[in-house]
């Protein structure tokens, strides 16, 4: 069992001619047997919440628990070594002048373990990562993805029962990123142990992850699974930071049960499904995914005119920008097939299931 529990974490760092809030008050319940990815821009606080529950560090605020058991507090931090963790960057870190069998079984070497279980351990760690029968390699003489298999093999060997990984597929290229993508996860489902991740490609986010902590200037700005992340963003940050969106202002216009209507041009109204929290008259920013947005090349009733102002192919979709007559341009992935020409008229629909309204200025929660 190993959940992780985060309450209140705090973490500022200081420097001559500032503070910086790095973490402001973060809650996180991991569960059991889980994988959870930490997700925002450059900066935002990642590396050093997962730094916070890896104990290198030491919160101003808040608490770790694992499964109960206290393990950072301002007074007190277990020492890494013996949290149960084990970590994984994005530079690999291994050693160049030792081969695979030396780098993963330094950690079992250090525990003072037989050298004959020592070695099946390795054997296994590295047949769970597909490295099998490259034991006297060097790390010069592997691939940029073995070299991350090695990282992980040497961290898995320990048999940890969480394991924090930080951006360890940046190093590598599109196709082989796409690959090890599927690899983790089916490490996480086979071996049972809680992943905590951390990676500012979203693609990989929803890729991965149970759950996903959306975060921004050092805080959580939405933790839930990538459909409600991507589907109901909780603010116009985590609607903009997962994946393209066209974020229009609006005037709600009706308001009727929990949904009504948003004008987002003169010709364009969207019907929107949850609208408890606005008031007729209100300003709003609405958010609308491009997929969202379904073209026609001829009148259809209730649709609004638009002239399309380009066109991106980009193979498995299309992608057009359809300006209306009022000057708003909507971005719209529509399939491939469907082909227009750029000038040409058509007609556009909005899914009102697919729209988030958020209050206009409102941003994301600030840093303290
Ligand atoms: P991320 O991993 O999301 O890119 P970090 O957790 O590394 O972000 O950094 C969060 C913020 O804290 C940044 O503004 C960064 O400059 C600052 N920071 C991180 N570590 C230190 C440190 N040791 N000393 C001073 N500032 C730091
Ligand atoms: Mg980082």
């Amino acid at each position: 069992m190993a959940g992780i529990s985060i309450r209140g974490l705090s973490k500022s760092f200081s420097s001559r001619d500032s503070d910086v809030a790095a973490v402001a008050d973060v809650d996180i319940e991991v569960k059991d047997n889980s994988f959870v990815t930490l997700l925002g821009p450059s900066g935002c606080g990642k590396t050093t919440t997962l730094r916070l529950i890896a104990g290198y560090i030491t919160p101003d605020r808040g608490t770790i628990e694992i499964d109960g058991r206290p393990l950072s507090s301002p007074g007190s931090v277990v020492p890494p070594e013996r949290r149960g963790m084990g970590m994984v960057f994005q530079n690999y870190a291994i050693w160049p002048h030792k081969n695979v069998f030396e780098n993963v079984v330094f950690g079992l070497k250090i525990r003072k373990l037989p050298s004959a279980s020592a070695r099946r351990k390795v054997e296994e760690a590295l047949a769970l990562v597909n490295l099998s029968g490259l034991e006297t390699r060097y790390p010069s003489e592997l691939s940029g993805g073995q070299q991350q298999r090695v990282a992980l093999a040497r961290s898995l060997v320990v048999e940890p029962d969480i394991l924090l990984l930080d951006e360890p597929l940046s190093n590598l290229d599109a196709k082989l990123r796409e690959r090890m993508r599927l690899e983790l996860k089916e490490l996480q489902l086979r071996t049972g142990i809680t992943f905590v991740y951390v990676t500012h490609d979203q693609a990989e986010a929803l890729a991965l992850s149970d759950q996903i902590a959306v975060m921004n200037l050092g805080r959580v700005q939405q933790y839930g699974t990538p459909f409600e992340v991507y589907a109901h963003p909780a603010n116009r940050m985590v609607a903009d930071f997962m994946g393209l969106v066209n974020l229009v202002p609006g005037k709600v216009r009706e308001r009727s049960g929990a949904g009504g209507v948003v004008e987002i041009a003169p010709e364009l109204t969207v019907k929107v499904d949850a609208l408890d929290a606005f008031a007729p008259g209100e300003t709003v920013e609405v958010a609308i995914r491009p997929e969202s947005i379904r073209l026609a090349a001829s009148p259809v009733p209730g649709g609004t005119w638009a002239t399309i102002s380009n066109h991106v192919f980009l193979g498995n979709i299309s992608e057009y920008f359809a300006t209306l007559a009022s000057g708003l341009t909507l971005r719209v992935q529509t399939h491939p097939l469907q082909q227009l020409k750029v000038g040409e008229a058509c007609t556009i629909e909005v899914d009102a299931t697919h729209c988030s309204v958020f209050r206009a200025g409102a941003g994301e929660a600030k840093a303290a």
